[in-house]
């Protein structure tokens, strides 16, 4: 169901309202209400050139998203510019038109608008030069807001590219393979393999719509998971040296000398977080990473029982209800001691009730493991 505000007609290009230089419209008037497709396609239609962009450390719905978007705009006779701070992961350049996305620091236009996909802020992207632009927001975290000129927000939507899909839909526009290939990519990836929260039975009907309309389930799933580089298991079983796990809470870590070790690149910390919380019995996993500056980066995962997004976006990040992220000042032991002392609090109140209050399986002769086994946390 979509609740928003989307009365067609209704854009940010009302009477009164200039195009000024760079193609930005000038004192747009405040769009702060969730739009939907229609207030978009109505700016997009208005428009010759946009830039469309994401998040930093581009994941698959980002990517899936971009490209999708900047296929429809083709379609719609219009020029894009498809943007993001770092490099596509290797596992997504097979993606098609995936070379069509530059990286780059800074923005210059002239632009019509920007199309921020799958940012719960403009910093999100990392990209400078963005505010000189009409912003067009399309997010669905569960820390959305809305922070530009047209915005549209569904917090229910499966993946940024669900949301796309539905925009091409309203537009008339045609689904062809390759666009259906990257808004498949964007669903697989982002219900982790049709597992996470936001899984419904409208998520299975847009699979069988992206298939029908020239996907390839099979060769998208081999391209994701059956095409791990080598650095990414070394990296892997690094982690899974530092495992640890406290009753339903577990986290794994890696250090930067790890990730130099390993030859890895950021990409290869992407799922890492998965085998702490898929450990039975556990209801929260963090994986931390040590950036080269000392900072750490903590992804954080939940079975649904626990908020992730509330305590990623209490210390500064965001994201979903299962799945979020923060940067964190280090050490790794600082950064870890932050983030247990907000977790802990929540998992005891899982504890003290609710379902499944007895304690999980496996985790008696864990805690009770002999002390002495190296597996206290250090700096080093
Ligand atoms: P990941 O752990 O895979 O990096 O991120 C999980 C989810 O949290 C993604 O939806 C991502 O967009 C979001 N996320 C990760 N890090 C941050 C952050 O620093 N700030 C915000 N706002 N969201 C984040
Ligand atoms: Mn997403």
């Amino acid at each position: 169901m979509n609740h928003n505000d989307d009365r067609p007609g209704e854009t940010g290009h009302g009477p009164g309202s200039t195009q000024g230089e760079n193609g930005r419209i000038d004192n747009p008037p405040k769009q702060n209400l969730n739009r939907g497709p229609n207030a978009i396609l109505d700016v997009i239609r208005q428009g010759e050139k946009f830039l469309v962009c994401s998040h930093s450390r581009p994941d698959g719905d980002a990517v899936g998203s971009i490209l999708a978007t900047g296929m429809l705009l083709a379609q719609m006779g219009k020029r894009a510019d498809l943007v993001t701070a770092d490099r596509i992961p290797t596992m997504y350049r097979a993606l098609p038109g995936a070379d069509e996305i530059r990286t780059a620091m800074r923005v210059h236009g002239p632009y019509d608008a920007v199309i921020l996909l799958e940012c719960d802020g403009p910093e999100r992207t990392r990209l400078r030069g963005l505010e000189a632009f009409f912003t067009i927001n399309i997010d669905h975290h569960a820390t959305g807001r809305e922070f530009g000129d047209l915005n549209w927000i569904d917090r229910h939507a499966a993946s940024v590219g669900e949301m796309v899909y539905r925009l091409v839909k309203t537009a008339g526009a045609t689904v062809t393979p390759e666009m259906a290939t990257c808004l498949y990519t964007t669903v697989l990836t982002d219900t982790g393999g049709f597992c996470y929260g936001a899984t419904r039975a409208s998520t299975f009907a847009l699979a069988k719509e992206l298939t029908e309309a020239g996907a390839d389930p099979v060769r998208i799933a081999q391209d994701i998971y059956f095409s791990t580089a080598t650095s990414k298991l070394l990296l892997l079983g690094a982690a899974l040296s530092n495992l640890r796990r406290e009753g339903r809470l577990a986290w794994l870590w890696v250090t930067h000398q790890d990730m130099v070790r390993t030859c890895a690149a950021e990409e290869d910390c992407e799922g890492i977080v998965n085998y702490a919380i898929c450990i039975s019995g556990v209801e929260a996993a963090v994986f931390l990473r040590e950036l080269p500056e000392r900072r750490v980066r903590l992804s954080l995962r939940s079975k649904g029982r626990v908020n992730v997004s509330k305590i990623a976006a209490e210390l500064g990040g965001g994201g979903h209800e299962n799945a979020s992220g923060v940067t964190l000042e280090g050490p790794i032991s600082r950064a870890l001691d932050e983030i247990l002392a907000e977790l802990r609090p929540e998992l005891e109140l899982l504890a003290l009730g609710g379902r499944n209050a007895e304690e999980p399986e496996d985790a008696f002769a864990w805690e009770n493991r002999e002390a002495g086994t190296g597996l206290e946390i250090s700096d080093e």
